[in-house]
């Protein structure tokens, strides 16, 4: 099932998530529903807040960046429960952008390597480092768990000069392939 995805500006966005229990019900459902609404809106990775639901779980599929990123090439997972631990390397510049802030690409410097704690879906623990694109995308995705958005990460004037593209946004007034929603 497709499911709407909030916008910037809906306060859930901005609250931190909880982790679960592997007794979370309809798990199972829940993850076919963000698979199914990533690849609709022709995302590479979907947090669960984005959906409504303040928990920590998101989904990330590299493939389709393999072509200028070899090594996004097959990384397909859904992370629960993920908690970085560290980060490592030399802050590199790529440009992002978020299903809940369309028509929105900004150059965001972050650091290449990162260490996760988390569970797949089959509630396995892993302790991992990931590194490139893959490492962009969870880095990207994990802040979603922790209210943060890409556009904080901006510079103010990149912020100030965003603010009335940002504000049609957060007030639906932007043209999306895949259902949003702003929360009231
Ligand atoms: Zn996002």
């Amino acid at each position: 099932m497709l499911l709407p995805v909030y916008l910037y500006g809906a306060p859930l966005l901005r609250k931190k998530s909880e982790d679960i229990s592997p007794d979370y019900p309809h798990l199972d459902q829940l993850l076919a529903n963000l698979w199914e609404t990533l690849y609709h809106a022709d995302g590479v990775g979907l947090a669960a807040p984005q959906i409504g639901k303040n928990i920590r779980l998101f989904v990330v599929d590299t493939d389709c960046l393999s072509k200028s990123y070899p090594d996004g090439k097959g990384f397909k997972q859904a992370f629960i429960n993920a908690h970085v631990l560290e980060e490592a390397g030399e802050e590199w510049v790529y440009e992002e952008g978020c299903l809940s802030i369309p028509k929105v690409h900004e150059n965001v410097k972050r650091l290449p390597r990162v260490r996760l704690r988390y569970c797949d879906e089959n509630f396995v623990a892993h302790d991992e480092w990931f590194d490139g694109i893959r490492a962009r995308v969870i880095q990207h995705e994990y802040e979603h768990l922790e209210g943060q958005l890409f556009v904080d990460k901006l510079s103010p004037l990149r912020r100030q000069l965003l603010k009335s593209k940002l504000l049609k946004v957060s007030k639906g007034e932007v043209a999306t392939s895949y259902r949003t929603k702003k929360e009231v």
